[in-house]
């Protein structure tokens, strides 16, 4: 237990802020937590209400330590797998893992967000909004705030700041000044574009309400994740620049004319995609990597502000979430000696982090144009027939990175590995009663050892 006197400050109130905040609290530490924008249980932010995030193994996990996993699970909408639209509208339904405990949780990003800020708040920790990091001097925790309501600046001196504040945090900003630092960032050529499919009569689903929704068409996707208000948080990823890109679409005709030609189904539930499309901003992704994570035992970068990734594995909160519960097992082991935490924190996590990073970006193409081809269909039975025979030792890569908090590192090394095996055993058959079982014995006992699988 850490002294009551001690104070950690928190940048940024979005996802990660508020969960580590509660950790940190319930180990005895003083918590506060400066967030640039207004409280947003009070003033609604922007576009995007229905927008949501897919919650998995690691995020709930977390949300589990901290208490708060059976009360949010009322405000999340099961999803058993992936709906495929094809082209000519007709569904195919590809289920996630090989049973129904393995499911992935739809969540309201903004739901989400709020019930962290109040349970974070009823565990006594303290938010400043609307006040935004303005600097940080790492030599003497000279903090500077600026309040944006009131737009004045003050300086407050700090001993512990853990940058939560996303993917242009201000703190990871300071720490570019250091010799040494490195830091790449690295752009899609592909947008995305938040849409909304609304609820039928009485808040009804008017797709399968169990699935997230994808219309791959190779270059492109559109998907789409159930709220429990029965609307569809949808997002549409395109090029920025060529054919079916976003430079093509000027037009609310254009627009409308695009999703009804590549999407039809989807269109006919969206009467307003042209209003929408036009009224929220267009996003880009990028990937970034940098380090150190941390500066003078005194700081720290955590969540999207050390590692930004790309949507497409849908991990990005989970593998922020799961920062909070290394990051909290070191305190527990290490108590206040920040410095070693801070160090054996990046330690553990960058490996992890670059390996999710990579991939998201692998994930990409299976989404937006292999989930729809015959021979990954295939390949993806063939797993499932390997998971069953080899319970523990041939675990498909989706299901280590999804249902199970195997790290993210082992996750991508034995998935090649298992990615080679397959091509050797698909090889030349279409039926998964033509395995060629001894060779997959071979293989699969030749080449990987029994995975433990944390809970
Ligand atoms: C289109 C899209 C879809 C996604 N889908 C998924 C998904 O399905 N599953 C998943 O796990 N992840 C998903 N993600 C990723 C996920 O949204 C992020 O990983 C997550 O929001 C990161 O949480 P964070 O707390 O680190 O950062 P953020 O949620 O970005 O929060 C940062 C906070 O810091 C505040 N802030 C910023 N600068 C300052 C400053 N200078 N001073 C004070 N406050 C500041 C911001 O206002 C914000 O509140 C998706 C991301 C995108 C873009």
């Amino acid at each position: 237990m850490a002294s009551k006197s001690e104070t950690v400050t928190l940048i940024g109130a979005g996802l990660v802020g508020p969960l580590l905040a509660i950790g940190l609290v319930k180990r005895g530490f003083d918590v506060e937590i400066y967030e640039r924008r207004p409280d947003m249980r009070r003033v609604r932010v922007s576009a995007g209400r229905s927008i949501n995030l897919a919650l998995s193994a690691r995020g709930i996990h977390a949300l589990t330590e901290a208490g708060l996993w059976d009360e949010m699970r009322r405000i999340t909408v099961l999803m058993k797998g992936r709906m495929i639209h094809s082209a000519a509208a007709e569904l195919a339904f590809q289920p996630y893992g090989k049973d129904d405990s393995e499911v992935i949780y739809a969540i309201s990003r903004a739901d989400l967000n709020i019930a962290l800020i109040d349970a974070a708040e009823a565990q006594g920790v303290r938010i400043g909004f609307q006040q935004r990091c303005a600097g940080f001097t790492l030599k003497t925790g000279e903090l500077q705030l600026h309040d944006e309501q009131a737009d004045e600046y003050r300086t407050l001196e700090k001993n512990i700041v853990i940058g939560c504040d996303g993917s242009a945090s201000a703190l990871r900003n300071e720490m570019l000044k250091l010799n040494g630092f490195t830091f790449l960032q690295h752009y899609l050529d592909y947008g995305y574009k938040e849409l909304t499919i609304p609820a039928g009569p009485v808040g009804s689903h008017a797709l399968e309400a169990h699935a997230l929704h994808i219309w791959p068409r190779g270059n492109h996707m559109l998907i789409a994740l159930p709220n429990v208000d029965g609307t569809f948080g949808c997002i549409l990823f395109l090029p920025f620049e060529g054919r079916d890109s976003f430079a093509q679409l000027a037009t609310r005709e254009d627009v409308a004319g695009f999703i009804r030609s590549k999407f039809p189904d989807a269109a006919a539930v969206m009467p307003e995609v042209a209003d929408t499309f036009f009224a929220n901003p267009t996003g880009s992704m990028a990937t970034i990597k940098c380090l150190p994570w941390h500066a003078e035992g005194r700081a720290l970068l955590l969540g999207d502000a050390a590692h930004a990734i790309v949507p497409f594995f849908g991990q990005g909160i989970n593998c922020g979430f799961e920062d909070c519960t290394v990051l909290l097992g070191l305190v527990d082991r290490h108590g206040r000696d920040w410095k070693r935490i801070f160090a054996e924190f990046e330690k553990a996590r960058k490996i992890n982090t670059d390996a999710i990073a990579d991939l998201a970006l692998e994930n990409f193409v299976e989404m937006r144009d292999r989930v729809s081809d015959p021979r990954f269909l295939f390949r993806k039975r063939v797993e499932l027939a390997l998971e069953a025979r080899y319970p523990r030792l041939f675990v498909p890569k989706y299901a280590m990175v999804t249902f199970h908090r195997v790290p993210y590192a082992t996750a991508l090394q034995r998935g090649q590995v298992q990615d080679r095996m397959l091509t050797q055993l698909c090889d030349g058959i279409d039926r998964v009663e033509d395995l060629d079982w001894s060779k997959a014995d071979r293989l699969i006992r030749g080449e990987i050892t029994s995975l433990e699988l944390p809970s």
